[in-house]
Formats: structure tokens, sequence, C-alpha cells
């Protein structure tokens, strides 16, 4: 039989059950053995859909065990409805609450299978505040249901002095009200999921059909002892847990993973509709029979009782709101109000797992130089940068799609429904947001971002997404400017050699694979030797010699380069003590060494200069350390050491001048002796924008040497020493060189 039909033909037997009882109480027509048909045959159509229900293919399996454990209910209780009839059949002249002995044996048995299968479902993680809660709740309802039972039912037992009658009601009533505790905590606690909630709430109606049904037997037994509320109510629960096991087979029941149940009310109304109960009892009994003070006290009790609920309804209420809010700050950033990582995965996860099949790709922004303008500019400025560009990327996506902040300078886009096309226009559009600087705190912000795009389908692992999101970022790291780059599974290898690259460079500092070289710095135009720089060499065991530009970013951005410097440094002013006591006068003048940025921020750093340099007998003034001036440097934290190292009598030079979009702040904040132009300049073609002679006025007006980095012809180097340069360096002159080549070269130049 179908669905429809088994449901049609119970609520059928429904009405033909009260139908039949009405009539005969009215007028006894019906023998009323036939008033009983109606809960057997409801019974059997209640098997019939338990069955149903316990074997469906498309529940999950503790949905499935939840309708198995209330398959043996239907059948108790239709055996029960069959011994009851059988004894009405029976017995000459029932009385009371009469229940058979049958009916109670079986009915017992299902109320606590029943009991057992509800407390065995799964429910949601409750905190112990929220257990105390929920069996005070259900308490209060069993409480109420409890004085219901004593006013219609136990207390007629108890007044006609029959003792098995008593027992019998008070062993139903107990029952019944450990029936109605297991159902309250099912509403109060909602289960995980896995029962369809309008199931249970049927179920719920039927149990409280089953416990306030037989207190109305007294309001019947007057007319015709054979007139029992059974003959409806039976087949009335019947009818209702037929409907909730077929709703529960009809409902779309598919387990959401990783989705946060949303916040619901944080309280039931149940316990409240349980003391409007009992107030609206108590009206009903105490108001007619009282004496109208009496009726004062039970007024103003009711009223009191009603106070109280309200008071307590709008606190719940503004609890509700409250948790809303919180849920709004676990959820979101603070600073830019973007979604944050958790709500970012509880989005990608929904997009990755949502019906049917798409395209869903993952666009990872992360700001380059972004710590250094907060270093330089303060956490201010920095917040400002990080607001202004919340806002430009929320601005430029569609509205399926999901801008979050990671965390730091990090950014995340859910694009929901893009294919590789999609997101990458979706990339183009940010950087197109982004390519105008930001105006903070009267500071003109150059924005600079790498996005790494992940191109994802429904049912990728959403982590792994991220990752590969991230690795192709760190691959648009290497591309100057803002760019976008897809993830490519050979940048999957590239990062993990990366991250090997790392602990091997650990190896290689403490080990003897670093070495230097050193480029002479010439005066212009004798080309006299005046001076050297030290350039690092890793002489990898596997990939051969490493220029520094394959591994001092990463240095960097381990921290590496703090033990690396120092490396450097106590070989480079080695070899020129070195070099003084084989050349003597000949010995380059001064060394240039390359520091970070970093190293400039470790307190103690000039100190430990000064102690090398003493350890070397090598004279302050010979040594410059060079600042590469594209990475900024912290004004305060660095302006110290700086000046500490000027004072000891340390030179300081600005590498690369003229690349960085700072440059003039620095030269402004920071103490410096040397700017050394950068190769670009150097190399640029006549005509163009002559920054090298702009550069050397700066020098000149701020008396500061100028060095010209990257001579490569006769033609540059004229050209720079009729501008006005003086010292310079490059291929030109010559290329780095090992120690002994050096030496060489300082013979031959003494020679000559
Ligand atoms: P830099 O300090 O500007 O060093 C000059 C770079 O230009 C060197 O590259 C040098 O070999 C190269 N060069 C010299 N003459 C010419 C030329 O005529 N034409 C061209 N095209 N290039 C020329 P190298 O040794 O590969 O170093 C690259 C960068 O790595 C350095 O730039 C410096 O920023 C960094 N670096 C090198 N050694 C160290 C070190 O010991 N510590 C730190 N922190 N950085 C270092
Ligand atoms: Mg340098
Ligand atoms: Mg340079």
């Amino acid at each position: 039989m179908g669905v429809l039909w088994s449901r049609l033909t119970a609520a059928l037997l429904t009405g033909l059950a009260l139908a039949g009882l009405t009539i005969d109480a009215i007028h006894p027509v019906l023998p009323w053995p036939v008033l009983w048909l109606p809960s057997v045959g409801g019974s059997t159509l209640l098997v019939a859909s338990f069955w149903r229900t316990a074997r469906a293919g498309n529940l999950p399996e503790p949905t499935r065990r939840f309708w198995r454990h209330l398959f043996p209910v239907a059948v108790l209780t239709g055996l029960g409805s069959i011994a009851q009839a059988y004894d009405m059949i029976t017995t000459a002249d029932p009385a009371g609450q009469h229940v058979s002995p049958g009916q109670m044996l079986f009915d017992g048995l299902a109320i606590i299978l029943l009991i057992y299968a509800l407390l065995r479902l799964p429910f949601g993680r409750q905190s112990g505040g929220e257990l105390f809660r929920i069996v005070l709740d259900a308490s209060t309802v069993m409480l109420a249901c409890a004085v219901f039972a004593w006013h219609f039912s136990t207390r007629y037992a108890l007044r006609d002095g029959d003792r098995s009658a008593l027992y019998i009601s008070l062993a139903l009533t107990t029952l019944a009200l450990l029936a109605v505790f297991a159902v309250a905590k099912v509403i109060l606690t909602r289960p995980a999921g896995f029962v369809d909630p309008g199931a249970l709430r049927l179920i719920g109606l039927g149990v409280l059909v089953g416990a306030v049904g037989p207190t109305l037997r007294p309001l019947l037994e007057p007319i015709d002892p054979h007139l029992f509320p059974d003959i409806v109510a039976m087949p009335l629960i019947f009818f209702l847990a037929g409907w909730a096991a077929d709703r529960q087979q009809a409902a779309d029941y598919t387990p959401r993973r990783g989705i946060r149940e949303r916040r619901r009310r944080s309280f039931s109304f149940l316990p409240y509709v349980a003391i409007a109960a009992v107030d609206g009892l108590l009206l009903s009994v105490a108001l007619p029979a009282s004496a109208p003070d009496r009726q004062v006290i039970v007024l103003s009790a009711v009223a009191l009782t009603a106070l109280v609920v309200v008071r307590q309804i709008t606190a719940f209420l503004d609890n509700g709101r409250l948790l809303n809010r919180l849920d709004h700050g676990a959820t979101h950033d603070s600073l830019t109000q973007l979604p944050n990582r958790t709500l970012f995965h509880e989005r990608l996860d929904k997009a990755l797992t949502a019906p049917g099949e798409r395209s869903v790709a993952v666009a990872l922004i992360d700001l380059d130089d972004f710590k250094e303008v907060n270093d330089t500019l303060g956490h201010e400025v920095g917040d400002l940068l990080l607001i202004a560009v919340a806002q430009r990327l929320n601005a430029c996506i569609r509205a399926e799609d999901t801008v979050a902040r990671l965390g730091g300078d990090e950014f995340v886009v859910v694009l929901d429904g893009a294919d590789p096309d999609a997101a990458d226009l979706a990339a183009q559009r940010m950087i197109e947001a982004l390519r105008a600087p930001v105006l903070a705190d009267g500071h003109e912000l150059p924005i600079r971002a790498s996005i790494g795009i992940a191109d994802g389908h429904s049912g990728d692992d959403a982590s792994l997404l991220l990752r590969h999101a991230d690795i192709a970022m760190y691959a648009a790291k290497a591309i100057a400017g803002t760019a976008s780059l897809h993830f490519t599974p050979d940048m999957a290898q590239a990062g993990a050699d990366h991250a090997h690259l790392g602990a091997e460079l650990r190896d290689a500092i403490d080990g003897d694979q670093l070495y230097l070289l050193y480029q002479p710095i010439v005066a212009l135009p004798d080309r006299r030797v005046i001076g050297a720089e030290a350039l690092v060499r890793w002489r990898h065991p596997t990939h051969g010699t490493m220029p520094p530009q394959s591994f001092i970013p990463l240095a960097e951005r381990t921290g590496l380069i703090v033990p690396l410097s120092n490396w450097v440094l106590r070989a480079a002013v080695r070899q020129l003590s070195l070099w003084t006591a084989a050349h003597g006068e000949d010995a380059p003048a001064v060394l240039n060494v390359n520091v970070s940025a970093r190293d400039l921020r470790e307190p103690g750093f000039a100190a430990s200069v000064a102690a090398l340099l003493d350890e070397y007998g090598v004279p302050p003034h010979r040594i410059t350390l060079e600042i590469t001036e594209s990475m900024p440097v912290d004004a305060r934290e660095s302006s110290t050491t700086l000046a500490a190292l000027r004072s000891l009598g340390v030179r300081v030079a600005l590498d690369d001048f003229g690349t960085g979009h700072s440059s003039l702040t620095m030269l402004h904040d920071c103490p410096i002796d040397q700017l050394k132009l950068d190769s670009t300049f150097t190399q640029a073609e006549a005509g163009r924008v002559p920054v090298a002679a702009t550069v050397l006025q700066l020098a000149d007006a701020l008396g500061l040497q100028a060095i010209a980095e990257g001579v490569e012809t006769l033609d540059q180097a004229d050209r720079l020493h009729e501008l006005g340069y003086r010292s310079a360096q490059g291929f030109l002159f010559a290329q780095p060189l090992s120690p002994e080549e050096f030496g060489d070269l300082l013979t031959t130049t003494q020679a000559a």
C-alpha cells in the first residue's frame, strides 16, 4: 500500500473510532467490541510504516537504527490494543481505569523501548550547564504532566480505594512521565540532525496523547463503563506515529559535512507551555471553588508566574541577540569585518559539497612588503592599509563569492562556480582594484600583492585547495609587482624543494658550504682598487654553486639570515685582516659587506660587530655595511642600531639606491654614508631620465659618497665619470673574485 494510502486509512480509522465513540456515548448503538477494531487496524498499518522506514536505503545508519528500535514498539502497542480489546469483550463490567494485564505488559514494554530508542539518539554536543538546563526544562514538563495525571486520574483511583487500580494508575503514570521526559529531552537537545524534526514532533504528540488520554476516562465512565478514551487515543497515536515514519522516509535527508548548524532559538517554549497549562488548570480548579480572598491569591500566583515567564523570555531573547553578536565576532575579523578563517572554511566546504557538479576556485592574496609598512610607518597605518585592501577586494567580487581575511596580510576569495578562465578574470579585477596606492595617514602606499589561484571542483578537499593556492601565491611572489598565478603540480615540487632548501641552508651555514667572492670597487677614471664588496655564494652539494638571489630571500623569510650574516661578516673581516697583513698599504681600504634589514633589528647587532672588529684588529672605518634599500628598514629600531654602528666608526651604505619606494624617507630617517646607484640607472641608455645625475646631486648635497654599480661598458664608465661619479663597480673592471684572485689583482696593481 502506498504511503499516502496508508496515512489516509489511518486517519479514516481514527475518524471512525471517534464517530463510533461519540455515537455510543450519546446512545449505545454499536456493540462496543466493534469500537476497538480501528485500534487493531491502525496498529497493523503502523507496523508496516515503521518497517518501511527502518529499511529505507536513503537514510543514514543512525536514523535507520532509531526506526529499527521503534519497530518493536509498534508491534508491542499493536498487541497491547488487541489484548485490551479482547479483555473488554470478555469482561462483563469494566470499572475504573481497567487496564488489561496484556495491555499493561505490552504497553509497558513498548514505552520502555521507546524511551530507550529516544535516549539512544545521538545528541549534539552539550556543555554541562546546557545539560543541567535541559534536565530542568524536561523536569518542568514532566511535573506539569504529573499534575494533570494526578488531577484527572490518580486521585480518583486513590479515592475509590481500589488498590490494584491505584497501582496500575501509578505504574502507567510513571511510565508515561518517563516517556514525556525522553521526548522533552529529545526536543530540547535537538539531536544532531539524524531524525527529521517534524517526525520527532509527531512522535512527541503521540506520546502526549498516550499520557493524557487515560486521564479522560473519568469523563466517559459515568456515561458507559465500556467506553474508554483509548478507543480513540490508540488509533490517533498510530496515525501520528505512522505519519512520523512516512515523513522521515520522505525527508530529503543528506547529512551535510562541515556546516555548522545555524544558531537557533537559545531556548525552548516547551517548559513555558507546561507552566501555562498548569496555571490554566489551577485557575479552572481553584477559582470557581474558592472564597474571594483565596481567589485573589490564586490570581496573584498565576499573574506572578506569568510575569516571571515574560521576564525570563525577554532575558532569553536578549541572550540570543548577544549570542548572535558573539557568533558574528567568532566568524568575522574585527579589523576588516570580513569573514575570518572559520567562516571561510565553512563557505568553501559548502561550495565544494553543494549538490551538482561545479568548479570552485580559491584565490589567495598576500600583500608584499606589508611587514615593512607596519614596521616603518607603525601599526595604525598598517591597519588602515589592510582595511582599504579589504574594502577594495570586497567591492570587486561577485555577490556569490566570499572574501575572507586569513590573518596578517593574507586574504582569500572563494570563487564559487568559477572555472580557470573566470578565476583569471576575477584575479584581473582584483589586480585592477589594488592598482591605485592607498592613502593612509598622509602616506601614499603603493600596494603590491601576489595572488595564487587553485582551481577545484565539487568534492575536492578544501584544505588541499587552500594549500595549492598558497603554493601558487609563493610562486607569484617571485614575479615583480602584483601578479597572479594558477597552481600547477610542478609548483608543489618547487614548494617542497623550498622547505627542503631551508633545512639544507641551516647546515650550509654551520658547515663549510658558504664562501665569499670579492668584487673590486674602483676609482674613476684610473680604475685604482679602492675597496671591495663581499658577495656570498653557496657551494650546494647537489645543485652546484648557487647565487645569493636563490637563497637570500629564503633566509630572510625563515630568519636564517641572522646566522648567515654573522658568518659573512666574520669571513669578510677575517679576509680583510689577511689582505692587510699580506699587502699592507695596497690592501683594499674599505670592505663592503651586505647585511639585511632584519639584522639591524637584532638587539646587540652593533655590539657583535664591534667585538668582531676588535677580535681581528680591523679599524671600524674600513668596513661599510650595505643595506638593501628595496627592503625598507624599520626606522625606529634600526636607526638606533645604525647610529650605534656609526658612532663605532663603521660606515653604512644604501644598496641598489633608486629601485625601492621609500628612498627619500630612508635618507631622511637613517644615518647613511654611502649611496650605491642601482645598475638599472648605471646601464640606462643615454637620453633617458638622468636618475644617475640626480642621485649624484643628492649625494653631494647630503655629503654622501656615491658609487655606481653594474658598470659593464666603457661608454657607461665614461658617461658616469662625466656626470661626476668617482667610484664604480662592475664587470667592466672585474667580476666577483676569489680571495686568491683578488690577492693576485692587488699584487699586479702593486707591481704596475
Ligand atoms: P648587490 O649587493 O647589489 O651586489 C651586486 C650584485 O651585482 C652582485 O650580484 C654582483 O655579482 C652583480 N654585479 C656586479 N657587477 C655587475 C655588472 O657589471 N653587471 C651586472 N649585471 N651585475 C653585476 P650577486 O653576487 O649575485 O649578489 C646579488 C645580491 O645578493 C647582492 O646585490 C646583494 O643584495 C645580495 N647579497 C650578496 N651577498 C650577500 C650577503 O653576503 N649577504 C646579504 N644579506 N646579501 C647578499
Ligand atoms: Mg651590495
Ligand atoms: Mg646593489
